[in-house]
């Protein structure tokens, strides 16, 4: 038995890895593999089809959004979104709550002029900053809906006349939030959605075609609307899963049927950490990932030998970031519940035998 806590990519269901295994091997019944069919077929086109419809009606989305799947995971979405949406000048706020976001500031200052609105830098990204204004003249404002490094997230959609721009690659169906609020959603595919090497951005039109800098097409949001996410080859392989994984969630109730599986585990997993002083979550309780838990423990050594422990009981990636050292536990979508408990009883008996 394994039990897959990696931060991404990540575990997917499994009854998504049958269907794209016999998908490899016989595609539809059609003696030939997902990966040797033309994308412009029929078959792929229905595959695309499938995976656009079933994100729309999971996602409630109105009319006026589009669903795109492109390359570049959600690093390239950090230059295009500026590189589409802000004239050289003009203003982009956004706020500074973790390592993508700060990523995300640096690739817009090549485009126009970014306001930081808040950071929460001071506390390491500890928690999430409040009660800031936004620049009413901003062309968008940016935030990550979820900090996959540093285990926070945030609930609230900010209020705000200004277009919002959401970097939801590690939260997105995971929990209901109104997604039409948004101007702009974009998710790397590989954390909640299906296998990496697909983006998944969903945005309004209305908000395109208002910069005057010239752009490459494969940069241009209007000529992938155009082309139904079709200007070059897709990435044919990832969508499939892509569209096995959307097609999963809907079988299961959509998103508040696994958000009620995800409030569990997170609930079980704090819980458990709260009542083991030998452990420390670093992230302020109202701000705690549902998705990535982040603690510590005082002493180095039994870091290590609780490591050490997780790894011989067959779990991965029990192991913080490079970047920030303990530990981090995902909590996506495809995880159940039973590999929280079997976690969380293994905390359990660590802290009494140290105790
Ligand atoms: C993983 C992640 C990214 C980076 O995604 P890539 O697809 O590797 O570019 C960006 N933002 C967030 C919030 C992430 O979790």
């Amino acid at each position: 038995m394994v039990y897959n806590f990696n931060a991404g990519p990540s575990i997917l269901p499994k009854e998504v890895f049958e269907e794209v295994s016999r998908g490899i091997l016989d595609f539809n019944g059609t003696g030939l593999s997902i990966l040797e069919i033309g994308h412009r077929t029929p078959l792929f086109q229905g595959v695309l089809d499938e995976a656009i419809a079933t994100a729309k009606e999971l996602m409630k989305l109105d009319a006026d959004h589009e669903v795109l799947f492109l390359h570049g995971g959600a690093t390239t979405q950090f230059f295009q979104i500026p590189m589409n949406l802000v004239n050289e000048g003009q203003t982009a706020a956004y706020l500074d709550c973790g390592t993508w976001g700060k990523k995300a500031i640096k690739e817009a200052k090549l485009y126009g002029h970014v306001e930081v609105v808040a950071s929460s830098k001071d506390k390491n990204y500890t928690y999430i900053p409040k009660g800031y204004t936004i620049p009413r003249d901003a062309a968008y404002f940016h935030y990550t809906t979820n900090n996959t490094i540093e285990g926070t997230e945030m609930f609230a959609i900010p209020e705000t006349d200004v277009p919002l721009v959401a970097d939801m690659s590690s939260d997105i169906l995971s929990r209901v939030t109104d997604f039409n609020k948004h101007a702009l959603i974009y998710a790397g595919a590989q954390k909640n959605i299906g296998a990496a090497g697909v983006t998944m951005v969903v945005l309004r039109k209305d908000i395109l075609g208002k910069v005057n800098r010239a752009m490459p097409g494969m940069l241009d949001y209007r000529e992938h609307i155009a082309a139904g996410s079709m200007l070059n080859t897709p990435p044919v392989f990832a969508i499939y899963v892509c569209m096995l994984t959307l097609r999963w969630l809907k079988n299961l109730g959509g998103i508040p049927a696994i958000e009620a599986v995800n409030t569990k585990k997170a609930d079980l997993l704090y819980s458990t950490l709260d009542s083991l002083p030998i452990f420390r979550p670093t992230v302020v309780k109202e701000d705690r990932s549902k998705m990535n838990a982040v603690f510590v423990m005082d002493d180095p050594a039994l870091e290590k030998e609780f490591q050490d422990l997780c790894k011989a009981e067959g779990m991965y990636g029990v192991k913080g970031h490079r970047s920030v050292g303990g530990f981090r536990v995902s909590l996506y979508n495809a995880l159940p519940l039973s590999s929280v408990e079997v976690l969380t009883q293994l905390m359990t008996q660590f802290a009494h035998k140290k105790a």
